[in-house]
């Protein structure tokens, strides 16, 4: 931190006063203060939120982050008879854990609700948002500052748009998805919605992630759709295996058709296609397909959860 910002932060804690006092005030306020984070007590949770749910086993949220209206299934190698429904779910995925929470994903900017369709077409793909990430975590009785990890499958702008608020977490990354998020090959256009991460605290690494130490809750890598592209499997008590496909599949056709995006085949899609179906056997696991608006339609939504 420079000097500049800590006068500046000290003067916003502290009273707005003259110029010729700040620097005394700045010390004596200085001194109050915690010696660090770690120090400092938990923020009051805001009146009215529900208690933080606690858990023995983990616990599974669908969450509502969006949805894309789309009309090209061609794109992705389908005709529109074999896509019954072209538009996109777009959900976010939230796992209390007895040692901690992860959010996985954080969909469309909670800034798009209430705006119009027409505002908001990105590459073909118009964007509807109805509730606020943040809202319905409150309504689960979870605030920002309560998640342990924040994890993205990838970082398309349709998984990133609330990653800026969740930089306060431990970022669990894909040394690859960094590489193409901060480097030179970066799409300059949509580094703003996630530019706050290169501050956050991090782990990274390169391949699956055992996020909890137990095994339940599993990064795993699949790369192809991004370089560091990576799916979520969940092991719960009474659902069983689930494994969170990101865009390793986006329609459901897609899989029962082995179809994919042209520009993936030479890419590592097919082999983590491979992986995950053979994993999903050996778990005797289920699929989900994120974008799939006939999976969404049919998940019990937060706040019911998956146990
Ligand atoms: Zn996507």
């Amino acid at each position: 931190m420079n000097s500049k910002s800590f006068v500046a932060k000290l003067t916003a804690r502290c009273a707005p006063v003259g110029r010729a006092l700040l620097l005394a005030l700045a010390l004596s306020c200085a001194a109050g203060a915690p010696a660090s984070a770690a120090d400092a007590p938990a923020p009051p949770r805001p009146p009215g939120l529900a208690p933080l749910p606690k858990v023995s086993s983990p616990r599974l949220y669908v969450i509502d982050c969006g949805t894309l209206v789309y009309n090209r299934p061609e794109d992705y190698t389908l005709t529109r008879e074999e896509v019954a429904d072209t538009n996109m779910s777009v959900p976010c995925f939230l796992v209390i854990h007895p040692r901690g929470i992860l959010l996985f994903d954080t969909g469309l900017s909670d800034r798009l609700v209430g705006r119009p369709l027409y505002e908001n077409v990105d590459g073909g793909y118009g964007q509807i948002k109805f509730n606020t990430l943040r809202g319905q975590l409150a309504d689960i009785g979870v605030t920002p500052g309560d998640i342990t990890y924040l994890a993205i499958s990838h970082s398309h702008w349709d998984h990133v748009g609330n990653a800026n608020d969740y930089a306060g977490s431990t970022w669990l990354a894909q040394k690859a998805e960094i590489d193409f998020m901060f480097g030179p090959n970066a799409d300059r256009a949509y580094v703003a919605l996630y530019a706050a991460l290169a501050h956050a605290r991090k782990e990274v690494f390169d391949g699956d992630h055992d996020v909890f130490g137990d095994g339940t809750v599993i990064l795993k890598f699949t790369p192809g759709h991004t370089a560091g592209h990576q799916s979520l499997y969940v092991k719960l008590a009474n659902t069983g295996g689930v494994v969170i496909s990101g865009d390793l599949y986006h329609y459901a056709a897609e899989r029962t058709l082995h179809r994919m995006p042209k520009e993936e085949e030479s890419t590592g899609t097919p082999r983590s296609r491979e992986m995950i179906e053979r994993f999903l056997k050996e778990k005797n696991a289920q699929l989900w397909i994120g974008h799939s608006t006939t999976f969404f339609r049919n998940a019990i939504k937060s706040p019911g959860w998956y146990d």
